[in-house]
């Protein structure tokens, strides 16, 4: 039975997990596959902050094994989802019922410990179980697109707006394939041309790099308005000027994403056209949305590079992961078995 700890920055150790039994509202889930991210990259090298010692791994999905006997909607032998983001059960918006607008979110991985380890046993509230038409693949693709949801409700755009996506990596991708589910036009912007490749494949009809011909390239695509929205995908390489260059006046910008490196921005373009900024950093209260909006064919996954591996070093693949640009649109999946 393994469970992999990080214990400090670059400080990953394989522990022992002892075998726990359910309580009455508790499930246990054997997890079988977890979808390496840069989220739990960051987390590696310390760039994201830990309250150590805690599991890695913030995305991942499994089999139930065990249930208490006051567990509704989920059996033994349920496929289902390890929600990712909990409720603190501490703060006054939980502790009056109310666990959707919980004020400081539990995040697996950094508050609490995330799914890289052979179990799990969690309140069965705390699993979505998984529709049988929505594989492995999709399934590991909730986080992000709930993440892409959060951020689509609070832009609350009207059907044929204009939305920036700066960066075409895993979420980029996603966040345009769920903008053209909205009926939104999406703009990816991105330097990486096997990005820009991918996206054009799978049905993205506006792609530009960010060059000195971006802003004559978004005229021509918004037909001289400039776009009504921008989401500047948190840790892509481009500098986050680029999508305040590409809006109109009194638009929005978003930061979206699971992680950041610390990044400094100029705020004159802001200031000159009364932009609006904020980031949404989770999918929290979105996972039962995304499991439905991926039971109605929201997302095509297959245009992505997968990498399924049995074997694994989480250590070289996390530090690997963290080097490389994040651009990349790889899954990168770890089947763990008995
Ligand atoms: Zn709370």
């Amino acid at each position: 039975m393994d469970n992999w700890v990080l214990f400090g920055t670059r400080i990953l150790k394989k522990q022992p997990q002892t075998q726990a039994s359910v309580g009455p509202t508790q499930v246990k889930v054997r997890v079988t596959h977890v979808l390496l991210s840069s989220y739990d990259a960051l987390s590696y090298t310390g760039a994201t902050k830990v309250n150590y010692p805690k599991t890695v791994g913030r995305v991942a999905i499994g089999v139930v094994t065990d249930t208490g006997e006051n567990c509704y909607g989920v059996s033994k032998g349920s496929r289902v989802y390890l929600n990712a983001v909990r409720p603190c059960g501490k703060c006054y918006e939980c502790k009056s019922g109310n666990k959707g607008e919980c004020t400081y979110p539990l995040v697996a991985g950094r508050d609490i410990d995330g799914f890289l380890r052979d179990f799990v046993v969690c309140d069965y509230s705390e699993v979505t179980v998984l529709p049988d038409s929505v594989d492995d693949m999709l399934a590991l693709c909730i986080e992000n697109v709930a993440l892409a949801e959060n951020i689509y409700d609070r832009l609350n755009l009207t059907t044929g707006s204009i939305v920036a996506i700066v960066g075409g990596g895993f979420l980029g991708s996603i966040l345009a394939q769920i903008a053209l589910y909205h009926k939104l036009v999406p703009i990816v912007i991105d330097n990486y041309a096997q990005n820009i490749e991918r996206l054009q494949n799978s049905g993205i009809f506006y792609t530009f790099p960010a060059d000195d011909n971006l802003k004559t390239n978004i005229e021509n695509a918004t037909s001289g308005s400039m776009c009504d929205a921008a989401i500047y995908t948190s840790n892509c390489k481009l500098t986050p000027s680029v999508p305040a260059s590409v809006l109109a006046r009194k638009k929005d910008m978003v930061l979206g994403g699971f992680c950041t490196v610390n990044f400094s921005m100029d705020m004159t373009p802001l200031f000159e056209k009364n932009l609006r900024i904020y980031s949404v950093s989770d999918g929290y209260g979105y996972t039962e949305a995304a499991v439905n909006m991926l039971l109605h064919g929201a997302l095509d996954v297959s245009s992505f590079e997968k990498e399924v591996l049995k074997d694994f070093d989480p250590e070289a693949l996390l530090s690997d992961l963290a080097d490389k640009a994040t651009q990349d649109s790889k899954m990168t999946v770890l089947k763990l078995i008995l």
